[in-house]
C-alpha cells in the first residue's frame, strides 16, 4: 500500500468513526475532555507474577507500587492470531493494541495477511495530535514498530527506522543508534563490539536534522531538546545489566538517560500540542532480563517502569485529559515466586538442565540447581523490602508464556479496563475515547 492509499485507509477509518461517534449521545460520552492523550506503557514480558516480585522486592508489603495503585486494573489475554502457536511475541502482541485485530507471531503493525491498516498511531496523527515513542532499548524494537513503523519483519530495523522518519512521529526516544547510521559510521556513543557496528546504508540522523528533528546522543543534549521534533539515540538500560560483569557504570556513562528522564522530556514536547498526543513506551529491558533468567535485573527494570509511572502520574495532576494504561504484550520465563526454604530444606529449582538460557555474559547456563539444593544464582533469594522474610524465583521456560496479563489504568475511560478482555480490547478502548470507532 503506497502512503496515499494507506492516508485514505486511515480517512474510512474516520469516516466511519466520524457517524459513530454521531450516533453517540449518552452523557458519559459528553463527560470525556474534548482532546484526550493516551499513553501507553508495556512491560515487556511482565506478567501477574513479575509485578508481584517487584512489588515485594522494591516496595515491601506496606505501600502499593506505583503501577499497581492506579485506579482500575483488569486482565488481558495475549493469544496471536496465528495458526500454529498458542503464545506470541512481542511483535504480534502489539499489533493487537495497534490495529485491533489477532495476527500471527512476527507481523508488525499489519494486518492478518500482510496487509497495510491503521494504526492508532495513523489515526492520532490524523486527529492533528502529536505522536511519540519511547523505549529503554532499541527505539525500533517490535513493540514500537507496530505502531509507528509497520513492517513484514520485525528484523528489519533500518527500515522501521526509516518509517518512523517516513511518518513523521514527532517524539523518537531510545536506543540502537547503529540502525540509524550507515556502515561505517560509529556515530556519537563509542562502539564496544559486533554488536555496536553500524548496519545502515543511510544516514539517517543527518535525514532527520535535515527534516526539523532536534538530535540528541547523551544527556547534556538531551537536556537542551524542546522539540516540536526530537529524536534521543542515547545508551540502552540494557547496559545496566553489565554492572557486575563488566565494571560498566551507567550513573557515570554520559550517554545513559534513565527512562523516567526520556518520558518526562516526551511528555514536555507532546504536550505542546493542542491536539492532544499519542505516547507508547516499552522498556524491553524486563523481558530481555527474563529470557535469561536474571530475576534481579527484570525487578530493577520493574522499578524503572514504576519511575515513570510516577512521572505520568504527577502529569496527570495538571492533565486529567490523558489516559494512561499500563500493561504487557505477555508473560516471559514461566516465572514463579516460591519459598527459599521447604520444611527448612532448600526449596530445589526446576529441572532446566534442558530448558535454561546460557546468559550473555557466561558460556554456561546458571539458573540449574545448585549442589545441595543451593538457590541457583541469579534467581534469589531475595528480602521482601521491610521484613526477615525471602523468596526466590523460579523459570519453566526461556520463552514466552500465554498467561494473562495485568492492566492498570488512570484518566478518562480507564474504567473500561476493569475485567477481563482480549488484548485487542486496548484499540478498542482508544478508539472509543477518540470518538473514532
Ligand atoms: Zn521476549
Amino acid at each position: 500500500m503506497t502512503s496515499i492509499q494507506r492516508l485514505s485507509a486511515v480517512g474510512a477509518a474516520l469516516v466511519i468513526g466520524a457517524s459513530a461517534l454521531t450516533a453517540c449521545s449518552s452523557p458519559a460520552d459528553q463527560s470525556l475532555p474534548a482532546n484526550p492523550s493516551v499513553i501507553i506503557l508495556s512491560g515487556d514480558g511482565m506478567g501477574p507474577q513479575q509485578r508481584t516480585a517487584i512489588q515485594y522486592y522494591m516496595y515491601g508489603l506496606d505501600e502499593r507500587q506505583p503501577m499497581d495503585a492506579l485506579p482500575y486494573s483488569g486482565f488481558l489475554d495475549t493469544i496471536p492470531g496465528d495458526p500454529e502457536y498458542a503464545v506470541t511475541d512481542s511483535a504480534a502482541g502489539a499489533t493487537a493494541w495497534a490495529i485491533g485485530q489477532r495476527v500471527p507471531n512476527g507481523t508488525t503493525g499489519l494486518g492478518p495477511d500482510g496487509e497495510s491498516v491503521p494504526t492508532l498511531m495513523d489515526i492520532a496523527r490524523e486527529r492533528g495530535m502529536a505522536t511519540g515513542l519511547v523505549n529503554d532499548h532499541d527505539v525500533t524494537n517490535a513493540t514500537l514498530a507496530a505502531f509507528g513503523s509497520p513492517v513484514p519483519d520485525r528484523d528489519l530495523k533500518v527500515d522501521i527506522a526509516t518509517g518512523y522518519l517516513d511518518n513523521g512521529i514527532d517524539v523518537l526516544f531510545g536506543g540502537g543508534e547503529k540502525y540509524w547510521y550507515p556502515e561505517g559510521e560509529p556515530g556519537m556513543i563509542p562502539d564496544e563490539g559486533e554488536d555496536d557496528v553500524s548496519e545502515g546504508d543511510q544516514n539517517l540522523v543527518a535525514r532527520a536534522e535535515t527534516e526539523g528533528y532536534q538530535y540528541a546522543y547523551d544527556q547534556t543534549t538531551f537536556d537542551a531538546l524542546s522539540g516540536p521534533k526530537a529524536l534521543a539515540l542515547v545508551q540502552d538500560s540494557a547496559k545496566r545489566r553489565s554492572t557486575e560483569i563488566e565494571g560498566y557504570d551507567y550513573n557515570s556513562d554520559p550517554h545513559y538517560v534513565a527512562p523516567e528522564k526520556l518520558v518526562s522530556k516526551a511528555l514536555d514536547i507532546l504536550g505542546e500540542n493542542d491536539n492532544g498526543f499519542f505516547l507508547v513506551i516499552e522498556s524491553d529491558d524486563l523481558d530481555s532480563d527474563a529470557h535469561e533468567h536474571d530475576a534481579q535485573n527484570m525487578m530493577l527494570a520493574g522499578e524503572s517502569i514504576n519511575e515513570m509511572v510516577k512521572v505520568i502520574t504527577e502529569y496527570q495532576k495538571d492533565h486529567p485529559e490523558v489516559l494512561l494504561i499500563v500493561t504487557a504484550d505477555h508473560e516471559t520465563g514461566g516465572m514463579t515466586i516460591e519459598n527459599v526454604l521447604d520444611d527448612g530444606e532448600p526449596e530445589p529449582n526446576s529441572d532446566q538442565v534442558a530448558d535454561d538460557p546460557v546468559p550473555y555474559w557466561a558460556e554456561t547456563p546458571e539458573n540449574m540447581p545448585l549442589p545441595g539444593g543451593g538457590v541457583p544464582k541469579r534467581s534469589g533469594p531475595f528480602t521482601i523490602k521491610g521484613t526477615d522474610r525471602q523468596f526466590k524465583v523460579d523459570w519453566t521456560t526461556p520463552e514466552h508464556t500465554g498467561t494473562m496479563v495485568p492492566v492498570t489504568a488512570a484518566g478518562p475511560l480507564a474504567e473500561r479496563f476493569s475485567g477481563v478482555h482480549p488484548n485487542t480490547y486496548v484499540f478498542d478502548v482508544v478508539n472509543e475515547l477518540w470518538g473514532s470507532n
